[in-house]
């Protein structure tokens, strides 16, 4: 048996028999991991009230390596008062962790992953920006930092560059663009729109305007169903 004493975020919980809950967390030493938490329900000292999404926690995990793991002791370390008081950025973390709930692989660090979700969480929080640019500048970060970055720049099919000035088809299944000799793709991309993804892809500060964040929120939801495979 082995210890695992990680910072984590806690991305669903579900209530198994009297009183025990198993949580799904992310957690930055170990990647994601499903934990029994016994007496959860019953108001555990051990566990009292940290189980909650958006603040940062601190627990102690037992592994035997079977598929789930045991908690053991859990508090919050960072509390995010700021995220839990608005509905827009609580619904942009939600949205967030679900996304990492389904894309990342079991028991896989994921430091990038770690990293994004919790610049989105502390950046909510403080409420200075938007949160729909926010979430869609975690989204396209949540699919390069697992390997599915959408390309906007050029046609995923023959590698063609389309270019900056005109508007693009994208395909967020095939990982992005595709041009019109390979077929094209039902979504069109305006150039502004495609240059605010490509900015907001890598990390610039620039904001996207509220429309242009809500179509790239469509296709990056898009690209995480089609990778996750999940329900939306
Ligand atoms: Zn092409």
């Amino acid at each position: 048996m082995s210890r695992i004493e990680s910072e984590a975020l806690v991305v669903r919980t579900v209530e198994v028999g009297e009183a025990d809950v198993i949580a799904t967390l992310v957690t930055q030493q170990a990647g994601k991991l499903s934990a029994i938490v016994r007496g959860a329900r019953k108001g555990s000292r051990r566990v009292g009230g940290a189980l909650e999404p958006v603040h940062t926690i601190a627990v102690l995990l037992e592994d035997r390596g079977a598929e789930l793991v045991t908690l053991k002791e859990s508090r919050i370390v960072r509390t995010r008062a700021g995220v839990v008081a608005s509905l827009d950025a609580l619904d942009a973390a939600g949205t967030a962790l679900r996304w990492a709930r389904h894309l990342f692989p079991p028991r896989t660090p994921e430091p990038e992953g770690w990293r994004i979700l919790i610049e989105l969480l502390d950046v909510l929080d403080a409420g200075h920006a938007a949160p729909r640019a926010e979430l869609a500048r975690a989204g396209l970060g949540l699919l390069a930092a697992v390997g599915y970055a959408l390309d906007l720049g050029r046609c995923v099919v023959c590698g063609r560059e389309c270019p900056e000035s005109k508007a693009a088809c994208i395909d967020p299944a095939r990982g992005g663009l595709v041009c019109r000799s390979c077929g094209g793709a039902a979504t069109v991309l305006l150039p502004e729109v495609r240059a605010a993804a490509r900015s907001l892809g890598e990390g610039q500060t620039t904001s996207a305007t509220a429309s242009e964040a809500e179509t790239i929120l469509q296709v990056v939801d898009r690209a995480m169903a089609a990778h996750a495979g999940f329900e939306r």
